[in-house]
């Protein structure tokens, strides 16, 4: 892509430093760009790394844990060089964040009004007047009936549906370069997902932001994202472009979480799992971080971990099968 991204994050590493002395690697050199007006969508399991990554690039990590090497750059500024009242300035007037759960992020003891007029005093500057005409007409963007009355509202008073619209109004209140979106529909109802979804993309394209989606869910990631980088253990272990990626799979665990979507296609009584669960971030199989799951696993799986290597257009995959081909078609795995 010839164009400059808006978020440019080189060999990022996020570790935490246990009390016990052991060192837990949740991010371990992670390389990706977001270009202006794209979707990316950063997909794993629980403890894969995506979450750590975001709050990495809002540098929202708390001790024990810490960032110890890598670059972000956001529009051309290095964000680790930064003082934290300037990265204060960068955190909601160049990228914004939607959590996943809106309760957590929202004052309950404040109203809606001011809570979304704070944010935009805090970052522009405009009169108390202007900052509440401006809240009334971002509620009313993001879709939030009796928008005037909500104001006066407490969280605990709107649905989630509707905290997590105005989670998006705060979030577009400076129009942001970047918007991240860290599991913004997981805590909601299946049909109100689709509306926060779609509401997202709005957003997005009315502001011509970017949008990091972070999701477990490859069904989002195929309706919503342009590109899609899968992770596991701290690492990106597939990457490419969305219809690329889900039509030419090459990853062994993003065929797994492929396979366990539901399909209405296709008649199955049971869904399939990955076998075995994420392991700890501090205690990472010697060699590929996958092997203990991965029903393809080989020898060399289990001395050395595979670099990251293109097998398409744009299209980058973190395994020894490509050397080989590729995924074997075996359906009794
Ligand atoms: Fe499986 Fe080996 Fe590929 Fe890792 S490198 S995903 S263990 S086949």
């Amino acid at each position: 892509m010839a164009e400059q991204p808006v978020l440019d994050i080189d060999k990022l590493k996020t570790y935490f430093y246990l009390d016990d002395e052991k060192v837990a690697k949740a991010v371990d050199d992670v390389s990706f760009s977001v270009y202006p007006g794209e979707t990316v969508a950063l997909v794993g399991e629980s403890g894969s790394g995506k979450s750590v990554t975001a709050l990495s690039i809002m540098q929202l990590i708390n001790k024990p844990g810490r960032i110890v090497e890598g670059t972000i750059v956001m529009n051309g500024k290095e964000l680790l060089q930064m003082k934290p009242k300037q990265m204060t300035k960068v955190r909601g007037n160049d990228i914004a964040m939607v959590f996943q759960e809106p309760m957590t992020a929202l004052n309950p003891v404040f109203t809606i009004g001011n809570q979304i007029t704070e944010m935009i005093r805090k970052h522009q500057k405009s009169s108390k007047n202007q900052a509440r005409e401006k809240a009334i007409e971002l509620l009313k963007t993001v879709g939030i009936p009796r928008a005037e009355d909500i104001m006066n509202e407490y969280p605990h008073q709107l649905s989630g549906g509707m905290r997590q619209r105005v989670m998006i109004a705060i979030a577009i209140s400076c129009e942001p370069a970047l918007l991240i979106a860290d599991e913004p529909t997981t805590a909601l109802d299946v049909t109100i997902q689709a509306q926060i979804l779609d509401l997202m993309a709005d957003m997005r394209d009315k502001y011509h932001m970017s949008l990091l989606l972070i999701t477990h869910d490859l069904g989002v990631v195929s309706e919503y994202a342009d590109r899609v980088m899968v992770m596991y253990g701290g690492q990106i272990v597939e990457e490419g472009p969305t219809k690329e990626l889900l039509r030419t799979t090459n990853h062994p665990y993003t065929k797994g979480l492929l396979n366990s979507l539901p399909n209405i296609d296709k008649h199955v009584d049971r869904l399939e799992t990955i076998k075995g669960t994420v392991p700890a971030a501090f205690n990472f199989p010697k060699g590929c971080r996958f092997s203990t799951r991965c029903p393809y696993v080989m020898d060399k799986c289990l001395e050395s971990n595979p670099e990251i290597t293109e097998v398409g257009p744009e299209h980058y995959v973190r395994c020894y099968l490509h050397e080989n081909g590729g995924i074997p078609n075996d359906e009794s795995r």
